[in-house]
């Protein structure tokens, strides 16, 4: 069941909610809920409950915080991952190696064609270009 945040009696944001078993469940103020005879009285036809408060817009900055928290968190590890995979690639000697030539040419200026190789490592996974 959808309860909406308000007091049944007035328009204020509820604080309290009773549920009953055969009149259904009823959203109190603080003040609306103080005033009624069973307050806090709780059997097995009724049962009141103190609400979160927790509006539509909070639960909306709470998303939004839970987001921005948990990609910093994952910013970190992969700093963290990166620092490793370039540490292992100054051990490692690149042995398994693939070497591309690439080139730029035909330009009308001939001197600004350039050659290069594209090497990449296997191993390592290190990407780096050498000119020819
Ligand atoms: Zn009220
Ligand atoms: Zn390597």
């Amino acid at each position: 069941m959808v309860l909406k945040n308000k007091c049944f009696n007035c328009n204020k944001i509820a604080n309290w909610v009773r549920y009953t078993q055969f009149s259904g469940n009823h959203l109190f103020c603080n003040y609306h809920a103080k005033i009624e005879n069973d307050f806090l009285k709780c059997d097995s036809y009724k049962y009141w409950d103190k609400l979160k408060m927790k509006s539509k817009k909070s639960k909306q900055e709470l998303y939004v915080n839970e987001i921005a928290k948990r990609r910093r968190k994952i910013t970190k590890y992969q700093k963290y991952w990166d620092k490793l995979e370039r540490e292992l690639q100054k051990k490692c000697k690149h042995i398994n190696l693939t070497k591309i030539p690439g080139a730029n040419i035909g330009n009308y200026d001939p001197s600004a064609d350039s050659y290069w190789y594209d090497f990449e490592c296997y191993d390592c996974g290190k990407k780096w270009r050498e000119k020819q």
